[in-house]
């Protein structure tokens, strides 16, 4: 067993030896069977979750009510949930109700996709009751039981289906796709937020190239935010050149710059991103944009050396591939400043150099002058080259 595992095999202990039963569950099965780095690992019990909670130290009930408890163990946090099945599902939501259940494989009959269906004992036995492991060998994700009912029931396992396409190369059942392109329209059910949570990992993913042209097929972006209104956005962006994003701004940024239709605002409004996200994506369509009519060294100035990679990424996925990211490197590195904090100058010098001219949006704009001067290496960045230049622009305004 792979060291995350044998780390968590003292919880998995614990509970046995209180007279229940514990399994490994979930992804980190998947990705064990798969020979797959091990991500977080996920655990079913027999037991309660306030018996999960009285017999660790640290524990956090984070989703008590749907029978999870998060146990920390040698500072590694670990899901413990209780054996369950839900109930209706009536708000797409969450089940109404959740029941807790007597065998582990009770509990995998709610599971979304028969890979992510399979228990693992401390011994390294299975319980995998829907061929789960058979779907891994054929690299299919396949729906536990009927498609039709368990998308109706929880229309994000759609997007989920979708993601781990891209995250592990599957391809999806002919009969659970068929399922997806059935029931996509119960996509608009779900909150925004979940969805770009799934949408993210399937940019991420590395399989986000094929992924995208079965995305297309799926009748999902139909129902999916910015991309309901634009039908012809995902078909489109089959031609580019995909790989691995970072995240969903890249995606935002490169919807954006190849349709003028578009904005980065929409976006972030429609998917409900964070204020963080809005922004990234904003530098990047604007350095994208600036690459025509501004000379490089401004350009990567503007991004600063965290945003290089992804805007790289952005010009490779719409075919553009003039530089390299060795030259965006170097570019910035043989800058003269990183940033406008580092002139030999502040507003203050330019009050001093001018003390009739009472303070206003002119130190501001003089500032920004000086600084696209120095980083393109009109004057040096000291003091008194400055100082010059500034006097010698002040003259000529005046004349
Ligand atoms: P990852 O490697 O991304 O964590 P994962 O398979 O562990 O993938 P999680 O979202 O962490 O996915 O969920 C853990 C497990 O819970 C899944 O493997 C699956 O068995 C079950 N599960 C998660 N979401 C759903 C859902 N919407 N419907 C049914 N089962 C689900
Ligand atoms: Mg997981």
């Amino acid at each position: 067993l792979e060291k995350p595992f044998v780390e968590a095999l003292p919880v998995l202990f614990t509970l046995m030896k209180q007279g229940h039963e514990a399994y490994f569950v979930g992804g980190s099965v998947r990705d064990h069977l798969m020979g797959r780095e091990i991500g977080d690992i996920d655990i079913a019990t027999s037991a309660r979750p306030e018996q999960v909670q009285a017999m660790f130290e640290k524990v956090i009930p984070i989703g008590i009510d749907h029978g999870t408890v998060v146990v920390y163990y040698e500072g590694i946090p670990y899901e413990v949930t209780t054996y369950r099945v839900d109930g209706e599902y009536n708000d797409f939501r969450h089940p109404d109700e959740v029941k807790y259940v007597a065998t582990i494989e009770e509990d995998l009959s709610r599971r979304d996709f028969t890979m992510n269906a399979i228990a693992m004992s401390y011994k390294r036995e299975f319980i995998d009751p829907y061929g789960g492991k058979d779907s891994i060998l054929n690299r299919s994700i396949e729906t536990v039981r009927d498609a039709a009912e368990r998308f109706q029931e929880d229309p994000l396992r759609m997007m989920r289906a979708l993601r781990f396409t891209s995250q592990l190369g599957f391809t999806i059942s002919s009969t659970t796709f068929r399922a997806v392109q059935e029931y996509a329209y119960l996509l608009e059910k779900i909150a925004v937020e979940r969805i770009a949570i799934e949408f993210e990992k399937f940019l991420t993913g590395e399989w986000v190239r094929s992924s995208f042209k079965h995305l297309n097929k799926s009748n999902l972006p139909t129902h999916m935010p910015v991309f309901s209104a634009h039908p012809t956005l995902i078909e489109h962006s089959n031609d580019f050149d995909w790989e691995p994003l970072k995240g969903i701004e890249e995606a935002f940024a490169i919807f954006v710059i190849s349709n003028q239709e578009l904005s980065v605002s929409s976006f972030s409004e429609q998917w409900k991103c964070s204020k963080k996200v809005k922004k990234e994506a904003e530098v990047l369509v604007k350095a994208y944009k600036m690459l025509r009519i501004e000379p490089l060294e401004w350009v990567v100035y503007q991004l600063g050396e965290e945003r290089l990679s992804s805007f790289k990424r952005i010009l490779s996925i719409l075919d553009n591939k003039e530089y390299s990211i060795e030259t965006l490197r170097e570019t910035l590195l043989a800058l003269p400043i990183a940033s406008i904090s580092a002139l030999a100058i502040t507003g203050n010098d330019l009050k001093k150099w001018f003390p009739d001219q009472k303070p206003g949006p002119w130190i501001k704009a003089y500032m920004d002058k000086i600084e696209r001067a120095v980083v393109l290496g009109d004057f040096k960045n000291n003091k008194e080259a400055i100082e010059m230049w500034v006097k010698q622009w002040n003259q000529q305004e005046e004349s």
